[in-house]
């Protein structure tokens, strides 16, 4: 069971950090709530007493949105369906509405935020594979002899393994800023042992920009979850795709590559199984909203991950 004493609000980043130092060592930040209590619940060790739970999702800056046409920039308690609802966002992030549709369902998607899934640090969670693919970074912040600065680090460097991160005790996760790519085509691959309310086995985050002919990628991103300790990048598949026309074979061959990358220690066969089919329909997918032209893929290929 979780116990607390005490659930504040705070309406500024200087009040939640003043409440941060008051109670050093017996507070735990929390945004949507939706990962702290099954956390408490599972028990770890009994009950589980927390001084103070500090709320800092009406913090004005964790929840601003600047969007223009090469960055994008939104606070840590953006709301995940927001990438489902709000156009901007959703342009911005091609693939992040289809990571939304799978995400839990509309009522948890309405409570949990983007800066707790990135902090909670899952090796599945599945916003983290679309930001580290739109080249993230984070924003923290902290108040150090009464000043509060900030600065960033990479997404992929912040999360340094299972439910572990770079943020400091006394750090807030403020913001998030990525390359906005509107005219990319993105997708997102999902499975997990039921359809919703459920955490990826293993999850995919496919963007892609063609040249004008709709048949070479200009660009290629792909990122992937689950299969070990932290998401991570597929930059060798990346480079593969970048040096020839989209064709069967190729594609084949590039859904191959990350199959070895898989260190989950269960389900391995399972999950090299389906490394290989999201890379495929990943791509396929993103490919088609990006304007491509899937008819140079066979019929039978296309049914099959479609
Ligand atoms: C039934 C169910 C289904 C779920 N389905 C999915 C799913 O499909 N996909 C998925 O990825 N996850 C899923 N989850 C997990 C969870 O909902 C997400 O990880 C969610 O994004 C967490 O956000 P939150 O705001 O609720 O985090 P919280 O529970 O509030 O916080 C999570 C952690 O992050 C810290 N934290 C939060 N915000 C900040 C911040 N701004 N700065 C510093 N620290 C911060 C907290 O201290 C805590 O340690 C599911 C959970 C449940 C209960």
């Amino acid at each position: 069971m979780l116990l607390c004493d005490d659930y504040m609000t705070p309406n500024t980043l200087d009040e939640a950090f003043s409440v941060m130092e008051a109670y050093r060592g017996r507070f735990k930040l929390v945004a949507g709530a939706t990962d702290i209590y099954p956390w408490a619940r599972e028990g770890r060790a009994g009950d589980v007493e927390i001084s103070v739970l500090i709320d800092i999702s009406n913090i004005p800056e964790l929840k601003e949105k600047k969007i223009g046409d090469k960055q994008a920039r939104f606070g840590a308690a953006t709301k995940i369906q927001r990438f489902l609802d709000d156009p901007q966002l959703a342009c911005a992030l091609p693939c992040m509405p289809r990571c939304a549709v799978w995400f839990a369902d509309d009522q948890l998607r309405e409570s949990a935020t983007i800066g707790g899934n990135i902090v909670n640090a899952s090796p599945a969670g599945d916003g983290i594979p679309p930001l580290i693919a739109h080249r993230a970074e984070v924003e923290l912040a902290a108040r150090r002899n009464g000043k509060i600065t900030t600065h960033r680090v990479p997404l992929d460097q912040f999360i340094t393994g299972p439910s572990r991160t770079a943020l400091a005790e006394d750090e807030i996760l403020v913001a998030i800023e990525c390359e906005s790519l509107p005219d990319y085509g993105g997708s997102f691959e999902k499975v997990g042992h039921r359809r919703s309310l459920v955490i990826s086995t293993v999850c995919l985050a496919a963007l892609v920009k063609l040249d004008a002919a709709g048949r070479r990628f200009e660009d290629v991103r792909l990122a992937i979850g689950g299969i070990g300790p932290v998401p991570q990048r597929l930059s060798d598949v990346e480079k593969f795709l970048l040096s020839g026309s989209i064709e069967e074979v190729r594609l084949e061959q590039a859904a191959e590559m990350p199959v070895m990358l898989v260190q989950s220690r269960t389900r391995q066969e399972y999950r090299r199984e389906v490394v290989r089919g999201f890379v495929m329909r990943g791509l396929i997918n993103a490919v088609r909203r990006a304007g491509g032209d899937v008819t140079s893929l066979t019929s039978e290929l296309e049914a099959s991950y479609a």
